[in-house]
């Protein structure tokens, strides 16, 4: 695995990757959820980029851009150990220079539920993304391939937008939500939270869980469904939003089977965190 810190190395080092790539962008502190994608990557690509950078501007004022996890070590072992072919790694002063053009999400999808509480958040997503996918795309390969987790619901939403709406020559693959044994959505942020947090921390999927349960049993009413959800959640936690959403983000009244997907963001402590089921 070759590790490399600058735009340009990586265009010199992608440069005989001719056949099929398939790019994995992170913020590190990988786990599981990321190493699944890294798999998935590898099983359908002749050559894997992982990249690994906590990209400053898709934190807000006040948000935990200085406290994330930062582990290059560890990190670079696991992209190793699972087969990466190229680890990028770059430095701010590399992605970004001085009063450059950003892109900005769309008007209504990009400023609701995870937009709405941390505004402006997918101006930073979507703005890094491009230039990460431009990067790698940079001589052309035959197949671009980059692999997101559901997860992220709302970024998965909006940067497959992003790439129709700009007509960029990548595929755009989500991946299934990885959990720990009790249902907990494994995230770098779990990493902040205290042995009671991670408790609390369990109600986000077994709210979801609650939900699944209600919708097979035919309650279709989101107004039901989430209400149930909030009894759940309040026991100790702060609710930010509980929403109800069609694959593109449409608000939905009714639940449609194999076009919903149920979100959450809750407040454990000082950590926000997010978790949704696609039903
Ligand atoms: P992050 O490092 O948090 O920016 O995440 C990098 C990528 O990994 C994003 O596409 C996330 O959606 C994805 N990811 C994070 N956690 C999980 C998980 N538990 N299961 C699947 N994918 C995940």
């Amino acid at each position: 695995m070759i590790i490399v810190h600058s735009v340009e190395e990586l265009i010199s080092h992608t440069q005989n990757m001719r056949d099929s790539i398939g790019f994995v962008p992170t913020m590190g502190a990988l786990h599981e959820g990321h190493i699944s994608l890294i798999k998935r990557a590898k099983e359908e690509n002749s050559k894997v980029v992982v990249s690994i950078f906590v990209n400053p501007t898709q934190f807000l004022e006040g948000e935990d851009f200085d406290a994330y996890p930062r582990q290059s070590l560890s990190d670079s072992e696991i992209c190793r150990l699972a087969g990466v072919d190229v680890l990028f790694m770059p430095t701010s002063t590399s992605m970004y220079g001085e009063d450059e053009i950003s892109i900005f999400a769309p008007p209504i999808r990009g400023f609701i539920l995870d937009g709405s509480s941390r505004a402006g958040h997918f101006n930073g997503v979507l703005t890094v993304v491009m230039k990460l996918l431009n990067i790698i795309n940079f001589h052309k390969p035959q197949k671009l391939r980059a692999y997101f987790g559901k997860k992220d619901a709302q970024q998965l939403a909006l940067i497959t937008q992003m790439v129709k709406d700009y007509f960029m020559s990548v595929e755009i693959v989500g991946c299934e939500i990885v959990r720990d044994k009790s249902g907990l959505a494994l995230s770098s942020r779990n990493a902040y939270l205290t042995t009671q947090e991670m408790q609390k921390a369990l109600l986000l999927s077994k709210s979801l869980y609650e939900a699944v349960k209600l919708i097979m049993q035919g309650v279709l009413e989101t107004k039901i469904v989430s209400a149930s959800m909030e009894k759940i959640l309040l026991e100790t936690t702060k609710i930010d939003y509980i929403a109800f959403v069609d694959r593109e983000f449409k608000q939905l009244q009714r639940v449609e089977i194999g076009n919903t997907i149920i979100l959450v963001a809750c407040m454990v402590g000082s950590t926000r965190l997010i978790d949704n089921i696609w039903i």
